[in-house]
């Protein structure tokens, strides 16, 4: 006992403390949001250098962003009109920490769930929007999610408007179990009945998107989009890599990749996305 004592009473100030201390002095601190580093390219870049659209000066990296950043890039101003922002989750397997985890999320992002759902213009043409936010519990598509989109098609279909939705997700939210499983079937359908009415629907893949979302709703647009070197897959690298015993090429999953297999239409710049939209919707007519 007397050996731990001893360590706690004279042991106080560390080499490695006084020197911080000394440093922190001498250096005036330069705080950490000042700076970003490219999880592409590894650079650290002046945050004011990456512009509103947030893309890396020296690979062209598109910064995730969040869907209040997307809103204020895409459609025009003073447009987007949110809806089914009332749709609170039930947790139905009152999984452990899981309404903290919600709760932290709100407070964290100052969204209610992690897609933000409404009608919009993009350069005067109408059409349904949903964007997803991967800063909220990364995305997963639980059932508000699942709920959210699902009534806003239904609304699409109703007021004759395209459907324009950015996917980005981690996947199915564990949290709900098998009722966040669902919501692929329940999202799948009512695009059929969107695209059963004669109307349009764009998706935007942004990194990531993975899992569930990939599985469905992501892979179901007329025309798929897709930011540059988005990470784009079902099944994690690993996973697919001890399943198949191959080793994987290195850009597998990425946005060129899928593009070059014929999984995306296109990969369009995040600062051509509000043009290229627009063009898109207003050409299939906006759906009428
Ligand atoms: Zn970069």
């Amino acid at each position: 006992m007397a050996l731990f004592s001893k360590k706690d009473k004279y042991i106080r100030i560390t080499p490695h403390n006084s020197q911080k201390s000394l440093v922190s002095q001498l250096v005036p601190e330069v705080p950490d949001e000042l700076f970003a580093k490219c999880p592409a390219c590894k650079h650290s870049i002046y945050q004011k250098d990456l512009g509103p659209a947030k893309i890396c000066p020296e690979c062209s990296y598109n910064f995730r962003i969040s869907a209040q950043e997307r809103l204020t890039l895409i459609v025009d101003e003073g447009s987007f009109q949110e809806l089914f922002d009332d749709i609170e989750c039930q947790d139905p397997l009152r999984f452990p920490n899981y309404s903290d985890k919600l709760k932290k999320a709100k407070e964290e992002t100052g969204l209610h769930e992690a897609v933000l759902t409404g009608k919009a213009k993009v350069k005067g043409v109408p059409m349904a929007l949903a964007i997803m936010d991967s800063h909220f519990i990364m995305a997963s598509m639980g059932t508000v999610v699942g709920e959210k989109i699902t009534r806003l098609i239904e609304l699409a279909i109703k007021e004759n408007l395209a459907l324009v939705i950015f996917t980005a997700s981690g996947g199915a939210r564990m949290q709900e179990g098998i009722m966040s499983l669902m919501q692929m079937a329940k999202v799948s359908a009512a695009v059929k009945r969107h695209s059963n009415a004669g109307l349009f629907y764009l998706t935007v893949l942004t990194d990531p998107t993975t899992g569930g979302v990939t599985a469905s709703f992501a892979m179901q647009g007329d025309i798929i989009l897709a930011e540059p070197q988005s990470l784009v897959g079902f099944a994690g690298r690993r996973v697919i890599e001890t399943t198949v015993r191959e080793n994987l090429p290195e850009d597998f999953q990425k946005a060129e990749f899928l593009l070059e297999h014929g999984f995306v239409d296109a990969i369009v710049k995040r600062t051509e996305l509000r043009d290229t939209i627009a063009y898109l919707v207003a050409f299939h007519g906006g759906g009428r």
